[in-house]
């Protein structure tokens, strides 16, 4: 083999290596992505939260009003085009961005 060869065989094998690599650690991050809040988790109801802010409980939650949803309360921490996000209500979770609960306060 000569070295303009050798040294092919070498980029190549490197180069296809880190594609797998990036690869792995895409899918394990994916894999290992916080699990979402369920409205029948413990502390979902007690702060009635629902994954659709449009489902809410009006009677029960008069407090709510149209359009207030996670992605527009105060303590959310997802960025505004994420459709879910953490809460720090809800650690180790995350909470759909048009998600709502009785806890919700205007992000100023
Ligand atoms: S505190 Fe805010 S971000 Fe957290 S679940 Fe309630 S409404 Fe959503």
């Amino acid at each position: 083999m000569n070295s303009n060869r050798r040294t092919f065989v070498i980029h190549s094998t490197l180069g296809a290596s880190a594609l797998i690599c990036a690869g792995a650690v895409r899918a394990q991050a994916a894999a290992t992505a916080p699990a979402m809040v369920q409205a029948t988790d413990a502390q979902a109801q007690a702060l009635g939260y629902v994954a659709d802010a449009t489902k809410v409980d009006k009677a029960k939650f008069a407090r709510y009003a149209a359009g207030q949803s996670c992605t527009n309360c105060a303590v959310y921490q997802g960025k505004a085009a994420d459709a879910a996000g953490p809460c720090p209500l809800f650690p180790g979770k995350q909470v759909a961005s048009k998600g709502w609960c009785s806890a919700w306060a205007k992000k100023a």
